[in-house]
């Protein structure tokens, strides 16, 4: 097969040493190795938000770059940036624990700074069959450089049983995005379950549309 273009004539405009660089190259290296393996390249489809991150896939880093720095959802308590001059009073929120309540079958934690490992996490993650989810600690090296941090806290998870529910929570809280702490890399949590489309084809796969429609016909003529 002919090989894959994922390049765009758009302008790049990241800081140089920006953890975006990375999180990019580990992405398309992922998809074209998809795409080498037979997975249909055009079944998949990129979202994002605005910003720096706006042109990839989402991330998380702790500070809005594109707005010079303002306190995010995941800052920590007491971060100073131009919309909190005097330090931030919120907590921050743990985005794989909310996940993980919110039912997603997928969870994991890459960093910007772990190519092989955020490769292997993007393969799972696209591959897997249901909600996925991998926060992925990017550093902005303008606004809130933790790669210092970051480097000195991290660990690869090993021997865990990821379909372990209880032991997925517990791991996902060992760091809080708050308080100083280990952080652990790696897949959390993963499990299957029945995806809307399989859900609803069982649900419904005795059910005579036909009647159904004619049904809902008659009642609305009445
Ligand atoms: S502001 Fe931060 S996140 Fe945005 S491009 Fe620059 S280094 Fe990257």
């Amino acid at each position: 097969m002919s090989e894959i273009n994922l390049n765009t004539c758009a302008e790049n405009t990241w800081c140089p040493g920006c953890g975006n660089f990375a999180i990019l190259t580990a992405f398309k290296a992922v998809l074209k190795s998809l795409a080498e393996e037979g997975v249909p390249i055009e079944n998949i489809v990129l979202v994002s938000g605005i910003g720096c991150h706006g042109k990839i896939v989402d991330y998380i880093n702790g500070v809005y770059g594109l707005t010079t720095g303002q306190c995010t959802p995941t800052s920590p308590q007491g971060y100073k940036g131009r919309s909190t001059p005097k330090g931030s009073l919120e907590y921050p929120l743990n985005p794989l624990e909310m996940m993980l309540s919110c039912g997603a079958t997928y969870l994991a934690r890459g960093t910007s700074h772990g190519m092989p490992l955020l490769k292997q996490l993007f393969k799972e993650a696209i591959l897997h069959k249901g909600f996925a989810l991998i926060d992925v600690l990017q550093v902005c090296f303008v606004y809130y450089n933790m790669y210092e941090y970051y480097a000195k806290r991290v660990y690869e998870l090993k021997d865990y049983d990821m379909a372990d529910f209880s032991a997925a929570h517990n791991k996902i809280r060992e760091w809080d995005y708050n308080q100083d702490g280990k952080i652990a890399l790696g897949t959390f949590y993963k499990t299957t379950k029945e995806s809307f489309d399989e859900y609803f084809k069982i649900k419904h796969e005795r059910m005579d549309r036909g009647l159904k429609i004619s049904q809902i016909l008659n009642r609305d003529m009445q």
